[in-house]
């Protein structure tokens, strides 16, 4: 059989992403002809001779590059792994990047990112609400550090944006534009291509070129895929729906070749690598990848539509909502294809009925995290968004009546059911 692990294509016909997950990047005649990817459980590799280990640090140091066609060997887990290495090829494919890094977990990949392309005196411009990791890192440590940070509400579309864009650039030079659309919790989004626009326009006036960075984890890879609207790189919290089963923690940054060569050099310098066994976790779920989200998308839809007629029910932040002539419309038909799973109702009665409902549920859980196969409720106000300050939490949406659901993939049905018997006697 030819050597067909690394095609992308049956000759003219070009694969799609869903049929890549299961073979593509690993070659089973290295692994004993095993149909599935070994998790390569191992610390360090053995080197062929002395004369190869000198080449290889000499390479994986960056004294010397690669040269065209030539693999870099294996040294050790917290620089490469083959698990890990397939992982990372396999996102990228569903980013449609030319790299990838994957990482110990969400926060790391924003960490290790940031870190890698920010020196003191720079300025990241970010859209709110952030997750709050974020957050914390670049409002408390990054600040710490003389990174300074602009914020701008992403509910105030563009102009909010521009704004902090200027305000940033008399601070110094911006290093990254750090964006989440949607927002978490309330479904915002911002409009890459606008942003990218703007952003080229400040490049003029800096020496160095901002970054647009893209946490892609509530729409991605599925739903939504940044690189192809401007942005520069996109990073996911493999945790939620790449991971999809809340059973691991773990992270991704995809881009071009030379920005996440920098970034990768920074993460294998300070550790924040993922482990075999996560990446060997993720091979599995990126084979349902597709599937699990189609399925949980279709159940939100009809979610949905049954709060949208209840009558305790005062909003729904779900992108599928929007209409003709608002502005997020416009942005929702340009750069995402489905509305995803994951979103906010408000309720009557404030707190004490939004925990009423919570403390009701029987078949969704009352968690955090979000894009398991399990449907998961929480209240944003009092946990996932209790850091921010409750005049900045009116501000944004985040109020005392909101309910954020992640949708699952049971049945549809049977959500609604559990549902109506907690909302019911509000
Ligand atoms: C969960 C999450 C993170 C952090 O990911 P971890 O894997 O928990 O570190 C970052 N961004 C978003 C949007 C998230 O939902």
């Amino acid at each position: 059989m030819p050597n067909n692990y690394k095609k992308t294509a049956i000759g003219e016909h070009k694969l799609q992403p869903e049929s890549l997950m299961m073979g593509y990047g690993y070659d089973p005649k290295l692994s004993e002809g095993a149909i599935k990817c070994p998790n390569f459980q191992t610390s360090t590799f053995v080197f062929e001779s002395a004369e190869q280990g000198k080449h290889l640090f000499d390479v994986s140091s960056g004294r010397i590059q690669l040269k065209e066609g030539e693999k870099a060997g294996l040294v050790y887990s917290r620089f490469n792994n083959p698990t890990v290495e397939i992982a990372e090829n396999r996102i990228a494919i569903w980013d449609n990047a030319q790299d990838c890094i994957v990482t110990g977990s969400g926060m790391s990949a924003i960490s290790t990112t940031l870190l890698a392309l920010s020196k003191p005196g720079d300025v990241i411009v970010y859209s709110e609400p952030i997750y709050g990791g974020t957050d914390t890192l670049i409002n408390g440590m990054l600040t710490q550090m003389n990174i300074k940070a602009v914020g701008f509400i992403s509910s105030e579309g563009t102009k909010g944006l521009e704004e902090a864009l200027k305000t940033a650039s008399e601070m110094g030079n911006i290093s990254v534009v750090m964006l989440e659309t949607p927002d978490n919790p309330t479904n915002n989004l911002v409009d890459l291509v606008k942003c990218r626009h703007l952003i080229d326009e400040i490049s003029e006036k800096q020496l160095v070129r901002p970054i647009l960075a893209v946490d892609n984890t509530m729409l991605g890879p599925l739903w939504q895929q940044p690189l192809n609207h401007g942005a520069d790189l996109c990073l996911y919290s493999l945790t939620k729906y790449v991971g999809g089963h809340s059973d691991l923690i773990g992270g991704s940054c995809s881009g071009n070749k030379e920005l996440i060569a920098k970034i990768r050099k920074i993460r294998n310098c300070i550790g924040t690598t993922m482990d075999s066994h996560t990446a060997w976790l993720i091979l599995r779920s990126l084979e349902t990848l597709k599937i699990r989200m189609q399925a949980s998308a279709i159940g939100a839809k009809q979610v949905v539509d049954y709060l949208n007629t209840h009558q305790q029910v005062t909003r729904i932040d779900y992108p599928g909502l929007l209409t003709e002539g608002d502005p997020q419309y416009q942005i929702y038909k340009k750069q995402c294809t489905g509305a995803g799973s994951t979103f906010s109702f408000e309720i009557k009665g404030g707190e004490k009925a939004a925990f009423n409902v919570l403390n009701k549920l029987k078949l969704v859980k009352l968690a955090v995290s979000l894009g398991g196969t399990e449907s998961l409720a929480q209240h944003p106000a009092a946990m996932t968004h209790s850091g921010v300050p409750k005049a900045r939490r009116e501000l944004i949406g985040v109020t005392d009546g909101l309910i954020r659901i992640s949708i699952g993939i049971e049945e549809p049905a049977d959500i609604i059911a559990d549902l109506a018997q907690a909302m019911n006697e509000l």
